[in-house]
């Protein structure tokens, strides 16, 4: 009985000992935490945010005035009544009142005298394509520790 222990003893000590004692030649690089890659995150000098004020200098928060009426909202044009000569059978027109012309609502803006700016769709700021809207980059390059390879040599070069 008390071998029997002993063989016990020695079995426990032998796989305690192995247990103890794995391969510490590699080791994880502390630095990358393994991965390899350093990625650090930098803000976009391209932006703010993200976004950046419309290109266009005609914009304004997004819209920009009608080129057709000048943003005046309506147009003056030729009186179809009388055909602009202010005068049916000797009479004053009474459409254009003699002048001739009338204002009428500008249609390219639909009298509102102001369209959505062709460059940023309205919105008055524009995605930055250098970050892509996000305000930031994500710069990655091999961990110097490692040289990419996420692993080191044990213990010498975990730091
Ligand atoms: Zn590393
Ligand atoms: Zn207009
Ligand atoms: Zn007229
Ligand atoms: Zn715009
Ligand atoms: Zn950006």
């Amino acid at each position: 009985m008390i071998k029997f222990l002993m063989l016990l003893f020695v079995l426990a000590l032998v796989s305690m000992n192995s247990f103890a004692q794995p391969d510490f030649s590699k080791a994880k690089c502390n630095t990358c935490d393994g991965k390899g890659i350093i990625t650090t995150r930098t803000t976009c000098e391209h932006c703010e945010g993200g976004y950046n004020d419309c290109p266009n200098s005609k914009c304004d928060a997004g819209l920009v005035a009608c080129e057709v009426c000048n943003g005046i909202r309506q147009l003056l044009v030729v009186c179809s009544s009388c055909e602009g000569s202010g005068k049916i059978d000797g009479e004053i027109c009474d459409n254009c009142k003699g002048n001739g012309q009338i204002l009428q609502k500008c249609e390219s803006c639909s009298g509102m005298g102001f369209l959505d700016c062709p460059i940023c769709d309205g919105r008055g700021e524009f995605k930055c394509t250098y970050c892509d809207g996000k305000g930031y980059r994500d710069l990655s390059r091999d961990c110097d520790n490692c040289k990419g390879t996420g692993e080191v040599d044990w213990p010498a070069q975990n730091k």
